[in-house]
């Protein structure tokens, strides 16, 4: 057991208060910009002298600049903005059929990207990854970027930033900071793709979403990943394992087989595959049977065809069950689902909270907030990028 330094416990917590209001001001030059000094005091409550501490250490790691504002008649305003536009950060997302490399500003705008098959052998995934990164970094001006993030749908010890385990394809100790390291001559982080995206819900989310300090973020793909954030920070445990709740045990026999091959995980009963394989049972001999994509179901259901429809709901009832038990569990202050499937949320909101509802009664307190990702489709790609740029909002100067 490791036993709670207290003293270092005291300089964590006065580290944490100033990383959050380097991070609330932060948010707001990011959002409100072009802004004063003022005006971000007078909205966070913040003291003026604090707003003015924090900016002055903004601009020093060359997060924020200054420029003027439109003069009212006396001497100009001196305003606030995130630092001039430009290619800042790398973000590979590397997903069990397509992998996407995109680069972004420092506001997490993606500014170029390329999709493309991911590979089932991990050394020729690597020099497809490569070939990418230095497409995309070709003619950049040189310095500009300041580092890559990559997400992958497996385990992943985020201190080597070697893949442990992607159970899709079987792999084992994938090295990928080292060799895209050497290859690009860039720092790479590396993280599992719900935690990568929990983290882009941290920094780059909804207002409402920002400001919880306790979530799961659950991300729906061809499997089923959780992200946990504690405190604002990522929780990994031993060996960076933490939050593969997509193989907690929940029923048996689930249409589907998860990436592992058991057929009572959670991710067996409620990921992009099994609706899917409902959806084609449900729609057996009504008509010509047709493989569609996931995007293609969600059409369908939202076009008012009941299979894909109901195909749908079951996943998300599915979804609720898994959720309510991670909920009587750590209890956070919110729960994110994220994924493809976010686009189908006001279909299935209500059968899925109905669920988390109904599962929830013998915890007796009301279920947290569930609430649907604001990363788009993209999280894992979002999450590759905050990778990089998170750190960049995160690191705290300490005085
Ligand atoms: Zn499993």
């Amino acid at each position: 057991m490791r036993r709670i330094d207290l003293k270092r416990a005291n300089v964590a917590r006065s580290d944490t208060i100033r990383s959050i209001n380097r991070q609330i001001v932060l948010n707001y030059v990011r959002e409100r910009a072009p802004i004063s000094r003022a005006e971000i005091a007078h909205e966070t409550a913040l003291q003026r002298s604090t707003v003015s501490l924090i900016v002055g250490e903004l601009m020093e790691d060359g997060l924020v600049e200054e420029i003027e504002g439109e003069s009212t008649g006396g001497r100009p305003p001196t305003l606030l903005r995130l630092r001039a536009a430009g290619p800042v950060a790398v973000g590979v997302a590397v997903g069990t059929t397509q992998t996407i490399v995109a680069t972004s500003d420092l506001g997490g705008r993606v500014l170029e990207q390329e999709e493309f098959p991911t590979a089932r052998n991990s050394e020729e995934m690597l020099g497809r990854v490569i070939e990418r990164i230095r497409k995309l970094m070709k003619g950049k001006i040189r310095g500009s970027i300041e580092g890559i993030g990559v997400s992958l749908p497996g385990l992943v010890d985020y201190e080597t930033g070697s893949a442990l385990f992607i159970p899709y394809f079987k792999w084992r100790d994938w090295d990928v900071k080292r060799a895209v390291e050497d290859a690009t001559g860039l720092p790479v982080v590396v993280d599992n793709d719900a935690n990568a995206a929990a983290l882009a819900e941290l920094w780059f989310g909804r207002p409402e979403i920002r400001e919880v300090r306790d979530f799961i973020l659950v991300l729906v793909e061809e499997g089923l990943g959780t992200g946990i954030v504690f405190d604002g920070q990522i929780y990994r445990g031993e060996a960076g394992a933490a939050g593969e709740f997509g193989h907690m045990t929940i029923g048996s026999a689930a249409p589907v087989a998860c990436a592992s091959g058991s057929r009572d995980c959670w991710e067996a009963f409620a990921c992009e595959r099994t609706a899917l394989a409902r959806y084609e049972k449900l729609s057996r001999g009504v008509g010509p049977r047709q493989k569609v994509s996931f995007p293609q179901l969600i059409d369908r259901a939202f076009g008012g065809e009941r299979a894909a429809q109901t195909a749908l709901l079951r996943t998300a009832h599915y979804l609720g069950v898994g959720i309510a038990n991670l909920i009587k569990g750590l209890s956070p202050e919110a729960v994110i689902v994220g994924g493809r499937i976010a686009r189908a949320w006001p279909l299935i909101a209500n059968d899925l909270k109905k669920a988390v509802a109904k599962s929830s009664i013998c915890r007796g307190l009301p279920p947290p907030r569930i609430n649907v990702s604001s990363l788009g489709e993209q999280p894992q790609l979002m999450g590759a990028l905050s990778l990089v740029l998170a750190s960049k909002f995160a690191s705290v100067t300490t005085a």
